[in-house]
């Protein structure tokens, strides 16, 4: 049986083309045009002053919180439903995350956990450094919330907009919003440079210092003459020629991306256990997640049984940060008295494939198998999609 995926890569016409201008020219590395070509489609698509193609979003957060100057002891706020990825430069410079809840409007950063997270570190008296705001799922957390709160306290945003390259709020690119903004082209984002990432800003200096980071912090002279430490952390011309052809697809991927939701939406309309998540904004739909209602008998693990047994991948949502092994002990703002909204999604939450490959057929295997586990009764050739 046909594998279906989550969301895998999906190439358009245009991408060979340009590595193949690479090979020709042997701009093979380290840079080249199409690196440039790159950085300046994109702060084009997205209406941006800066960018920095780097080898990984990873590397963008990194960067991103060290020309915000933070450091070993600095705090920083973070949202704890996310990727381990988000979090991890915290940790590689020494400083210490805070994680911030969800709220079930956006699923995306609280701003009531926030506001009691600056109201603790006030009593503290020690601020954080950043604030790094995830837009889980491709879609938008509520920045106009929470940069009232963060511009009160002067803390910048970093967004990591690793999932929702395309999404807007209120007509702003998400990635733009914030002070620095990274994107991510791993493989199974909404477009792929087989890995890659990008930092974005309007502030020059930012671009300017993270470059000079991402390539080994060398100073402008003829020898090699260092005075701090820097990283390999820039794009390849190869990685940055498939960037160019996939942006060019990237709105295509959007709209189909859209009609996976949709389609799985209407299917679900008329089952009680079953919520799609809500929809906030103008989200990008990177992976469709639905959640089953609080009380019903199926659990996530029944709907991803399911499909594994039909070989169709499905996940839970990510399990947050403030339940993880390896940051316990870290401080969690939750933005309920009891519980978190965080653990909450994770218990109850699966991520359907959102592959942007698949054909009606699959989607419709897919949804047939998910109604299979609430319909009772009924089996699977009895079910009209
Ligand atoms: C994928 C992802 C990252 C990391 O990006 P890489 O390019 O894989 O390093 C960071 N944050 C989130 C939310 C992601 O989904």
């Amino acid at each position: 049986m046909k594998r279906i995926y989550l969301a895998s890569p999906h190439m358009g016409d245009e991408e060979m083309k340009y590595i193949q201008q690479a090979f020709d020219t042997n701009w093979v590395a380290p840079l080249g045009p199409n690196v440039e070509g790159f950085e300046n489609e994109l702060k084009e698509y997205v209406n941006v002053k800066n960018a920095t193609a780097l080898s990984s979003g990873t590397s963008a957060i990194h960067l991103a919180l060290k020309v915000l100057g933070v450091k070993e002891g600095d705090v920083v706020f973070c949202s704890s439903l996310t990727f381990s990825a988000t979090v991890n430069p915290v940790i590689y410079e020494k400083a210490i995350p805070v994680f911030i809840d969800s709220d079930y409007k956006t699923w995306n950063m609280s701003p009531k956990a926030l506001q009691n997270a600056f109201d603790d570190a006030v009593k503290n008296n020690k601020l954080p450094k950043a604030v790094i705001v995830v837009n889980l799922y491709g879609q938008s957390a509520d920045y106009d919330e929470i940069l009232k709160i963060c511009n009160k306290y002067n803390v910048p945003v970093i967004e990591d907009a690793a999932e929702s390259l395309g999404t807007t709020y209120k007509d702003r690119q998400t990635g733009t919003i914030g002070e620095i903004g990274i994107f991510s082209f791993n493989g199974n984002k909404i477009i792929t440079t087989s890995g890659g990432g990008m930092m974005v800003s309007n502030n020059e200096e930012y671009t300017k210092n993270a470059l000079f980071l991402a390539t080994q912090a060398r100073e402008a002279k003829r020898h090699y003459e260092h005075k701090e430490i820097g990283y390999n952390y820039r794009m390849s011309n190869i990685c940055a020629g498939i960037g160019r052809g996939q942006l060019k697809v990237l709105d295509e991927r959007i709209s189909k991306k859209k009609y996976i939701y949709e389609s799985y939406k209407k299917a679900f309309e008329n089952i009680d256990d079953i919520e799609m998540m809500p929809i906030y904004e103008s989200p990008n739909y990177w992976l469709s997640v639905m959640t089953i209602k609080e009380g019903s008998s199926i659990k996530p693990i029944d709907i991803m049984e399911k499909l594994e047994k039909e070989n169709i991948e499905s996940r839970p949502v990510w399990k947050p940060m403030h339940m993880q092994p390896v940051f316990k002990g870290y401080n969690f703002f939750s933005d309920l008295d009891e519980g978190s909204v965080s653990e909450d999604l994770f218990n109850r939450g699966v991520c359907l494939p959102s592959d942007t490959k698949m054909t009606d057929e699959d989607l419709n295997r897919v949804i047939d198998l998910v109604k299979c586990c609430f319909v009772k009764n009924l089996n699977k050739e009895s079910i009209t999609v």
